[in-house]
């Protein structure tokens, strides 16, 4: 059968997404199979379309009935069989779903976790002409995701009742330790992993270092000078900080408000509803926002302090563009930023291999923003996205001339009452910024970048992350050529921000 005539005939699609042709290739050889996705990607053509292709059942486990629901009425639209069993079904519908099932040739059939543990669910498996395991949402077997559910960690069974049908699992969760996790525990055996899909171009991104509190409001306010029309989402690290800009950027323009979990059930939903409708173009917000929170518009998105981790920067920073069109991302860091997120892990209640891994991740996050490579292959890396980009053209690293680019500019005293001791920006805060040496390296330079090169990689692996997040080649390429020995002749090294000197200066000229 012709997997395209299926994707035309069945589907009414005209071609592939990028991805899911490799991921139903990957299936349809009989591979256990691993495909990341961000939503919307298109994860579940790379389970209905094999359902018609394999004959037999595909068995679907999925999280919400709402969502069996909707993707059941989708498919018998389109006339493709399928069906599912829930707790809120009567045992007539059920027994019509079963009967439905043996009448066809393929049958995709959408079951909750909590159903794989029922006993008479269980024999049904043992017997039934199954061709292949769906596990969608699978990050909910993962303690390291942010929606665990302990039924999804018992879906090994499946492997375990029936060790020869092939397992696909599914999820938008890229990060390392989820996908190790999913991996484990469901037992997947020497899976494909195929990650796609993590590439936004239409994204610009930016990341400014920021001395003092005034800079910052002072990329804000340019900001959304340039952006006139559109949504914009400024995320705030506390809800203190975010009421403290709702006060400043509203007292002059009423479509600016904040948001945070403090807020009563009435007033969430109420700003969320102004929000929807237009009435709120502005919106301050802490990470409790967010969530299902899907417009096309939203055309700036700032974090006015660092998030967690790579991982919840590209989510909410995401949030803009979700119609293709130019948006930008403004990150605003400083060294301050930093203290906070620790203070969150060091306060948190978690376990202590949880709170290790926090830690990780904040520093892979640290890392990625003093870090002087592209912003957006910065990112494919770290989910090992299989798109790859040295420069992507639309980046502050990659251009540092860009129109895009947003600058700050001097805040107007006068329109910030609310901040206190207000003082002018001064020019002279920026170190300048390291000249790069080009041309071929001396034999001893070239020794020099694979000695370090050597530590790099230890470093890296007693952290638990990718070394170019340690820091990028070009990085290590200036340093065998400076080869400093003191930290403030390493400051002047490409790529080493004030964080990285502080985090293993001492430790890397101790190797130099
Ligand atoms: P995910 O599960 O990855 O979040 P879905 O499978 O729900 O995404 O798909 C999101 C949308 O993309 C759906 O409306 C689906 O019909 C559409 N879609 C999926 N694959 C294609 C394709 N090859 N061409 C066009 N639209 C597609
Ligand atoms: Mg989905
Ligand atoms: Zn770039």
């Amino acid at each position: 059968m012709d997997i395209e005539k299926v994707l035309r005939d069945s589907f009414g699609l005209r071609k592939f997404r990028r991805g899911q042709l490799e991921i139903i290739s990957s299936i349809l050889a009989g591979q256990d199979t691993l495909a990341v996705m961000p939503t919307g990607g298109g994860k579940s053509l790379t389970y209905q379309l094999p359902s018609i292709h394999l004959k037999g059942i595909t068995v679907v486990v999925t999280p919400l009935i709402s969502l069996m629901r909707d993707q059941v009425s989708a498919l018998e639209q389109i006339g493709v069989p399928a069906g599912c069993i829930h707790s809120g079904q009567t045992s007539r519908e059920k027994k019509n779903t079963f009967q439905a099932m043996e009448n066809s040739q393929s049958f995709l059939l959408y079951v909750s976790p909590e159903r794989v543990q029922m006993d008479g669910f269980r024999s049904w498996v043992e017997e039934a002409p199954i061709s292949l395991f769906a596990v969608d949402e699978a990050h909910c077997v993962s303690q390291w995701g942010h929606d665990f559910r302990p039924e999804y960690s018992q879906l090994n069974l499946l492997r375990k009742l029936r060790p020869e049908i092939p397992v696909l699992a599914l999820t938008a969760t890229a990060t390392p330790e989820v996908l190790k996790d999913i991996e484990t525990q469901l037992a997947l055996k020497d899976p494909k992993r195929h990650v796609y899909g993590f590439y936004r171009p239409n994204l610009f991104y930016q990341v400014e270092f920021c001395q003092a509190e005034e800079e910052k409001l002072g990329y804000i306010l340019q900001a959304i000078e340039s952006n006139p029309s559109g949504r914009i989402i400024i995320y705030a690290g506390t809800r203190k900080k975010c009421e403290e800009l709702g006060q400043i950027l509203g007292a002059k323009d009423p479509s600016v408000r904040f948001y945070h979990a403090g807020l009563s059930n009435e007033d969430r939903e109420h700003i969320q509803d102004q929000y929807e409708k237009g009435g709120i173009r502005t919106l301050i917000a802490t990470n409790a926002f967010g969530m299902g929170v899907d417009h096309p518009d939203v055309r700036l998105v700032v974090h006015y302090q660092i998030p967690a981790n790579i991982e919840s920067f590209y989510q909410e920073a995401g949030r803009a563009g979700r119609d293709g069109k130019h948006s930008t991302c403004l990150l605003l860091y400083s060294k301050k930023d930093k203290g906070l997120q620790s203070f969150f892990i060091r306060e948190s209640k978690a376990p202590p291999w949880i709170k290790r891994n926090k830690w990780n991740t904040l520093d892979a996050l640290i890392h990625f923003v003093e870090g002087g490579e592209c912003r957006h292959g910065g990112i494919l890396t770290y989910f090992k996205d299989t798109e790859r980009i040295q420069r992507c053209g639309h980046c502050d690293v990659c251009v540092p001339d860009s129109p895009r680019k947003i600058s700050a500019r001097d805040v107007e005293t006068s329109r910030l009452k609310a901040v206190q001791r207000p003082k002018k920006r001064s020019r002279k805060s920026k170190p300048p910024k390291p000249i790069v040496a080009s041309g071929p390296l001396t034999l001893e330079e070239k020794e020099r970048m694979r000695d370090i090169r050597i530590w790099r990689k230890a470093y890296a692996d007693s952290k638990d992350i990718p070394a170019f997040l340690v820091f990028s080649n070009k990085t290590l390429e200036d340093l065998a050529r400076k080869n400093p020995s003191s930290l403030e002749e390493l400051i002047q090294v490409y790529g080493m921000g004030p964080y990285k000197v502080e985090r293993f200066g001492r430790a890397l000229l101790k190797a130099l």
